[in-house]
């Protein structure tokens, strides 16, 4: 058997004992089913009734113990797809005892990571949904290293993908029908169950049309990290010499075609006077295309999974997405919304079809593929005729299907255009810059002084010392926020100012209790926390 777990060796019947007069251990992260991750002792899995069992005894920990909330909707979702009624996970309750009239207990050895896989066919998918949030939920759990070995439950095949999920452990991943092959009752010596979802950055449109996530967690450093890890594992190197800049022209060859590919290669090469190559994932290995991607200077392609390769781009490389007719770009933003996380350093450039003439439709293909055929003849037309895709939710919109699914004769002047307005010389890479980005710490050691003259003004003369953590930074403009506040009013006066000390006396009055805030602000946007609030009397 090629499923062999382990060769570590346990002692069955001591795990057997322990077992059952321990039961299942169970304690979770994460206040609600979407983002919880629970760490288990001995949860196992009945391969005939293809469910989790938790066994109770005197021993056994369930935190949190939710009662019959567990079930509304589920305790977790097993994939980092944000509530998707088809992904929840849950297991069944027996007495350890019961385990005397049961099949003999297989013991895993391995630490487990027990997910599943959102769609494994599909590359956006198997980047954003799988492989980022298994990088990243087995760093929050140190005991998750590379010989923890990996559970998709999610009961696909292993895929077209498959070789980048093996990446990520030093084991072979296990997938839900392999696991009968084991045997009728398997117990997980220890496992974490669910998905961090804080890499991800896109929702794909289940309960409102797709976009960005509103809470996106994740900068480029963290994805250059993971792929850093992923080249390393594809035995890629990052040339760091200065070779010949070039241009990747990413091509579908099954559908969405660009018609006059040639055409666009041989303009793109003269206007930017580079070298410019095709690759598509139907003649070129993973790593050759990674290779090629890692050091290009623009990456050009039809809006599709295959974009999400961007990801090993170099920083200040250039995406340039091209969408069919009728598809308005603001409305699918995944390769948008990953290009311009904060750090990736990617320009970003997107190109319409808008010429009707320009456009091949296939109104008689299978739904699936964008035909229309099954819908009624009114429909059709209306489909034909229109100008743009409303937005709409997912998953199976005939309208946007028929549309995504077109060919492009791409208009080369247009584009060129297009691509011009975003990168004015040369496309290039650029050397890695680390100084941006950090925040001021609060301000140190604010005073103030009041000073009244007369009945009706006042003068309040506030200090502070610069953030403990500015002495060790070069910051090219640090600039200070104060908001003055009257005790007991909700609004409050706004200054901006370059010194560690400033006289108010605009709008001060005699016999006034005021509040004053401080923070620190580097280079215009990196606005720093307030410093506990002064309490100044006049
Ligand atoms: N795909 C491809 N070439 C093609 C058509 C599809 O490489 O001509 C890949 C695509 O990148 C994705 C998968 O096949 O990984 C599924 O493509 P689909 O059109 O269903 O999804 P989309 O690209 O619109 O997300």
């Amino acid at each position: 058997q090629s499923q062999e777990l382990s060769q570590v060796q346990i002692d069955y019947h001591a795990a057997l004992q322990a077992l059952v007069e321990d039961g299942t251990r169970m304690a979770c992260t994460g206040r609600i089913h979407t983002d919880r991750i629970c760490r288990f002792e001995s949860l196992c899995y009945s391969t005939e009734a293809e469910e989790f069992v938790f066994f109770h005894s005197n021993a056994s920990v369930m935190l949190p113990n939710l009662g019959s909330r567990r079930f509304q909707p589920a305790l977790l979702d097993l994939s980092s797809v944000e509530d998707h009624n088809t992904q929840y996970f849950n297991f069944v309750e027996l007495p350890a005892a019961a385990l005397k009239f049961m099949p003999k207990p297989v013991f895993v050895p391995d630490v487990a990571l027990i997910t599943n896989r959102f769609n494994p066919d599909n590359l956006m998918h198997v980047f954003h949904d799988d492989l980022l949030p298994i990088f990243y939920t087995m760093q929050q759990f140190p005991d998750l290293d590379l010989e923890s070995r990996l559970f998709f439950m999610e009961g696909w095949s292993e895929g077209l993908h498959f070789d980048l999920y093996k990446l990520l452990s030093n084991k072979q991943p296990l997938l839900r029908e392999q696991l009968k092959t084991l045997g009728r009752l398997l117990c997980f010596t220890k496992s974490y169950v669910g998905l961090s979802k804080i890499t991800t950055w896109y929702q794909y449109g289940f309960v409102q049309p797709q976009g960005p996530k509103a809470n996106i967690l994740v900068s480029g450093n963290e994805i250059r990290h993971f792929t850093k890890f992923m080249m390393e594992k594809l035995n890629v190197s990052l040339e760091e010499s200065a070779s010949e800049e070039y241009i990747v022209v990413f091509s579908r060859t099954i559908n969405r075609l660009i018609l006059n590919e040639a055409e666009l290669i041989l303009a793109l090469a003269q206007e930017f006077q580079m070298k410019t190559i095709t690759v598509s994932i139907e003649d070129h290995s993973f790593s050759h295309i990674v290779r090629l991607i890692s050091n290009a200077s623009m990456l050009v392609s039809m809006h599709g999974a295959q974009l999400v390769m961007s990801l090993f781009l170099p920083r200040g490389a250039t995406v340039v997405e091209l969408f069919p007719y009728a598809i308005n770009p603001e409305h699918y933003t995944p390769y948008k919304t990953l290009s311009t996380l904060p750090g990736m350093d990617l320009q970003y450039v997107t190109w319409q079809n808008t010429d009707r003439e320009n456009t091949v439709t296939f109104p008689d293909r299978p739904w699936d593929q964008g035909g229309i055929a099954h819908l009624d003849k009114a429909e059709q037309e209306r489909i034909i005729k229109s100008k743009e895709v409303p937005r709409h939710l997912c998953c199976r919109n005939p309208e946007w299907l028929f549309r995504v699914y077109q060919d492009t004769k791409v208009n080369i002047p247009s584009l060129i255009q297009v691509i011009r307005q975003t990168v004015k010389s040369k496309p290039g890479p650029k050397k890695q810059k680390w100084t941006s980005g950090l925040y001021p710490g609060k301000v140190r050691d604010a005073k103030c002084q009041a000073s009244v003259q007369g009945t009706s003004e006042a003068k309040l003369s506030v200090s502070w010392q610069i953030p403990w953590n500015l002495k060790y930074l070069k910051v090219r403009e640090v600039k200070y926020e104060v908001w003055i506040q009257e005790q007991g009013e909700n609004t409050y006066m706004p200054y901006i100012l370059s010194h560690q000390n400033h006289t108010f006396s605009e709008n001060i009055k005699p016999f006034t209790i005021y509040l004053v805030w401080i923070r620190c602000i580097f280079n215009k946007n990196l606005l720093g926390p307030f410093a506990d609030v002064l309490l100044c009397s006049t």
